[in-house]
């Protein structure tokens, strides 16, 4: 990319036009060639802002004044929208949003050379884009007796209240505001992050919303939690659905909010979900997907890129608890997954066993390594399918694919940029991407989920 010199220092007013949102949700625009973010600001809108902060290939404003307004920008629903930092596009319109996400997946492959090609399909949303999320996780502070719950303030650990999150389901927000009552009244001490001092660090409700089974974690300094059995008492009477209730210890000065150690203070000690026709029992430490109805939507996705007729042999890599795998048992003749951590793998097997799965097989380790080394034992998969996280897959990894050869990769990307260099490596490689479909996982943020066909040639 050519260098030209900033053409803004900072302090200084610019008007310009928005041209698309970034991977954070921020409006982007060029000043003089001049690539300028400016939040808040919507495509297609004309700004005035004042530039903030110049790099050297791209500088920050603030939103001062919308010249013209797009018809995407929409009423915020939501009170503490901008203090909250969960949300960052609840200002436009979700039709628009959709647009957005699917421009940013075709931006992604129009900069990796050779890929403008690429058929990128309309963005699968939700029909109703609101209290999606199944796990609500908020910080407990306060001091002079009262207690506070709430979020952080974004780029801070000042806990902001709130009663009502638009983005999670309206039982965990029940709840939460159930926990918080009863920790006024039986006056369980919150934690103190500066002091180090105190009990009550986290709350963490996790709702299975096929079972309605639900587990309330309470996250605290020490192993003394005051007025114990009164708070299990009042906790089962007044929360229906109640399935698990924990306390977990983390007793470390960390941002980390689940310490190492869980007590089951009543109850089982998981809940369980449904993802489409699979069971899962999730521990508080379980990864399980946030958004489940789209979940279903995405491996759904994921199961048509695969194209099983029973006797295949499919590895699920980055399988975290085996998600996709067992979503896709039954049309496999079997199905290998790996994962890094190793309580996952755990979590992976029982799930398959929970669910009379018999044909897959999980092992512990990093994908590339593991896949490597079965390329070499000259295991051959006819579909192999990669879930990796932001960072994409490594190239380690690529290679064990393309040494197994299988007919087809479906590739699950959280980060179009990473499936764009990866898709372009792959392609030097005899493996063509056919086409992707991204799928709105999580509404009113800027997150962007996809999947890819790449099929060999
Ligand atoms: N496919 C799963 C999880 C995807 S999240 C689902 O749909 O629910 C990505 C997973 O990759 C995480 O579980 C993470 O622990 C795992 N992971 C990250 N780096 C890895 C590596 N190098 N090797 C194997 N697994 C890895």
């Amino acid at each position: 990319m050519p260098k030209i010199k900033p053409p803004v220092r900072p302090g200084q007013k610019i008007t310009l036009t928005i041209s698309g949102q970034s991977h954070t949700g921020d409006g982007v625009g060029k000043y003089k060639g001049f690539t300028i973010f400016v939040p808040m600001a919507v495509a297609g809108e004309q700004v005035e802002a004042k530039v903030t902060q110049v790099k050297k290939t791209y500088a920050h404003a603030r939103l001062k004044q919308l010249v013209e307004v797009s018809p995407e920008r929409v009423d915020v629903p939501c009170p503490v929208f901008q203090r909250c930092g969960g949300c960052q596009i609840q200002h436009i319109s979700y039709s628009a949003q959709l647009e957005s996400k699917r421009q940013q997946v075709m931006d992604a492959f129009a900069r990796i050379g050779g890929l403008d090609h690429v058929k990128v399909h309309p963005v699968l949303g939700m029909k109703d884009p609101w209290n999606y999320r199944n796990k609500a996780q908020v910080p407990f502070g306060g001091s002079n007796g009262q207690i506070q719950a709430g979020f952080y303030a974004v780029g801070s650990h000042e806990i902001v209240e709130f009663d009502h999150c638009m983005i999670q389901q309206p039982e965990n927000d029940r709840v939460l505001q159930q926990v918080k009552e009863l920790v006024n009244e039986l006056a369980i001490p919150p934690y103190d992050e500066k002091q180090h001092r105190g009990v009550l660090r986290h709350v963490m409700v996790r709702t299975g919303v096929h079972t309605g089974e639900m587990m309330v974690v309470l996250v605290t300094k020490g192993p003394h939690l005051p007025q114990k059995k009164r708070l299990v008492k009042e906790m089962r009477e007044r929360v229906s659905g109640l399935v698990s209730l924990i306390q977990n210890i983390q007793p470390k000065r960390t941002n980390v909010v689940l310490g190492k150690e869980n007590r089951i203070l009543w109850g089982e000690p998981v809940i369980h979900d449904k993802i489409g026709h699979v069971l899962f029992s999730i521990s508080p430490h379980s990864f399980f997907q946030i958004n489940p109805e789209q979940t279903e939507v995405l491996y759904d996705q994921v199961r048509k890129m695969a194209n099983l007729t029973g006797e295949e042999t499919v590895i699920d890599a980055y399988c975290g608890i085996g998600t996709i795998g067992l979503y896709l048992a039954k049309d496999a003749a079997r199905v290998l997954g790996v994962e890094s951590i190793s309580q996952a793998v755990e979590d992976a097997r029982n799930n398959a066993r929970l669910n009379g799965i018999k044909n897959s097989f999980f092992e512990a380790g990093l994908a590339e390594t593991v896949m490597s080394r079965w390329a070499g034992e000259g295991v051959q998969p006819d579909v192999i399918i990669v879930d990796p996280p932001r960072k994409g897959c490594a190239t380690q990894l690529l290679d064990a694919v393309v040494k197994m050869a299988p007919q087809r990769l479906v590739y699950v990307s959280c980060n179009p940029a990473t499936l764009a260099r990866d898709a372009a490596y792959l392609k030097e490689r005899d493996y063509e991407i056919r086409n992707v479909q991204p799928v709105d996982m999580f509404p009113h943020t800027s997150h962007v989920e996809c999947c890819a066909l790449v099929e060999r040639k």
